[in-house]
């Protein structure tokens, strides 16, 4: 049969290589850290297990279709549960509201907390539903990179609405003009960090977002985030994908534009198929750096980081539901700390996970795990040491102040992770979360293809179509394998 080489185990890389073996390859693995998963690992501190990346987990059916495409029951390797409250969101002035994924308890919170009417907000998720309906099948669902996209039924129908899918405005604009309250606004316009993007400046067809948690639902592993991946390994390894650990992938050997094989520390791989899961920029700057860069890709602003501390807290909050954000009190200012002026907000808004509300195991008795995070910049040689402790300052006082305790003192084991951390660990390019932020109205289009100029190598992963997140991951790797017809 013919070989396929799949570079990086990130969760599209995972993906890929499970499609690609039932498309009939061989496939083989090659991952430069000792373990699989790049940003979705889990890291253990004393008696505390923490998911290290990410949190939010939406269309879980994307993870279990890999399964059923296997001809196994998904339910063997993995289950989850639906939450019932999506987050609970506290403002500096006290105000506390619990978004219900039940829609009309969501409405009378929003009546009875904010006095007033929840139609606006109603009709504000029935246009996000539509926004989502809408654009999914065209721009997230097939590479927008080809012509037969252009002749299909969908696209025609997205082309003929477009005025209504807020190409033009901000999703900023869109929740200022559609919502009746400016703490609504500032919950709706959290959802642009979802691509790493600042509400201000990504477009309105974003508010299709919120649609994915209040709509679709939001999910959780019952063992953790980091299921989703081991699940996902366990599958692989049964059909047969072989995974090269500790192994870099230094170059792509090419010959007349077209791929023979790849490098390692080891020697050279011949193959016939190669699928790149290490972010696009990186992929082209050291892997084929004899070949030209696509120029629009490689120019794209970086989305936004994360700072994230990773705290054993020694007592439980009852106020505290499994996701939990601190709003800023100045949402635009934090933007432009983080998108203009490439630093650290002064009063950053605080997302708090605390996975033990659900995964028991996570954390001892009486005890929790709490996943801090704020939204920074990119790198671009920021001092992060100093930043760090400063940000550490500034988001115990307001958690303090918001919580009502000294959280200082309930510390008991603690690590973080950063831009720099982040890039050195997955090789993503100056530590982005989710490559190209959506800052620009083309971003979607200006995001790379699935597919190259170079004969035989293809792209999945989190920086290149249709952008980054578990969810995109997996439809990118899907997309790409799509495109490489089956032996
Ligand atoms: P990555 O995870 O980027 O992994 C790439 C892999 O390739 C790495 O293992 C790397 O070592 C390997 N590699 C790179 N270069 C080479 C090479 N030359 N040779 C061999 N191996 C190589 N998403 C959500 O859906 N919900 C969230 O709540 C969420 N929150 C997040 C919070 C944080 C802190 C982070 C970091 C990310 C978050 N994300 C979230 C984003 C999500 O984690 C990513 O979009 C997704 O996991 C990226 O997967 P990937 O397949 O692109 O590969």
């Amino acid at each position: 049969s013919k070989e396929a080489i799949v570079i990086g185990s990130g969760i599209a890389g995972i993906a890929s290589a499970i499609r690609l073996t039932k498309k009939g390859y061989a496939v083989s693995v090659f991952e430069a850290n000792s373990y699989a998963g790049g940003k979705l690992t889990s890291i253990q501190l004393g008696n505390y297990r923490f998911d290290a990346g990410p949190s939010l987990f939406t269309l879980p059916h994307l993870v279990d279709e890999l399964f059923t495409l296997c001809g196994k029951n998904p339910r063997d390797y993995f289950a989850y549960q639906q939450l019932d409250i999506l987050c609970h969101y506290f403002y500096e002035d006290g105000t506390i509201l619990h978004a219900f994924s039940d829609q009309s308890k969501f409405l009378n919170e929003i009546e009875s907390k904010l006095n007033v009417d929840s139609m606006p907000l109603k009709k504000y998720l029935e246009h996000s539903a539509y926004l989502f309906e809408r654009t999914r099948h065209s721009f997230l669902e097939k590479s927008l990179h080809q012509f037969s996209t252009y002749l299909s039924l969908d696209i025609l129908k997205t082309v003929s609405s477009i005025r209504k899918l807020n190409l033009f405005d901000s999703m900023h604009e869109v929740n200022n003009k559609r919502l009746n309250h400016p703490k609504l606004i500032q919950l709706f316009d959290r959802f642009a960090t979802y691509n790493g993007s600042s509400p201000y400046k990504a477009p309105g067809v974003l508010s299709s977002i919120p649609h994915l948690e209040f709509g679709v639902g939001s999910y959780f592993p019952i063992e953790g985030m980091h299921h989703i991946l081991t699940a996902c390994m366990t599958l692989a390894e049964e059909i047969g994908v072989r995974f090269h650990f500790n192994e870099r992938v230094k170059n792509i050997q090419t010959v007349n534009r077209k791929i023979k094989g790849i490098e390692t520390g080891k020697g050279f791989y011949p193959a016939d198929l190669i699928i790149s899961n290490c972010d696009v920029k990186q992929s082209y700057n050291q892997l084929i750096p004899e070949h030209k860069s696509p120029k629009k890709t490689m120019n794209q602003e970086p989305s936004s980081s994360a700072l994230i501390f990773y705290w054993g807290i020694n007592r439980s909050f009852p106020e505290l539901d499994v996701h939990n954000i601190l709003f800023s009190n100045d949402y635009k200012k934090e933007f432009e700390a983080i998108f203009e002026e490439n630093t650290v907000s002064e009063d950053p808004t605080v997302y708090i996970h605390v996975s033990s509300k659900v995964v028991t195991g996570d954390a001892p008795e009486g005890k929790e795990n709490w996943f801090v995070m704020i939204n920074v910049p990119a790198n671009q040689g920021q001092d992060w040491e100093k930043l760090r402790t400063c940000v550490r300052k500034t988001i115990i006082k307001k958690m303090n102040r918001i919580l009502k305790t000294d959280i200082e003192s309930l510390i008991e084991e603690e690590d973080y992770l950063d831009p720099v951390r982040i890039s050195d660990r997955t090789n993503s390019f100056a530590g982005a979360l989710y490559g190209a932020s959506s800052n620009n109205r083309m971003a979607a289009f200006f995001r790379h293809p699935n597919f190259s100029k170079i004969n035989g190598l293809y792209f999945a992963g989190g920086s290149v179509h249709p952008g980054g997140g578990i969810p995109l991951c997996l439809l990118s790797a899907k997309i790409a394998t799509d495109l490489i017809p089956s032996l």
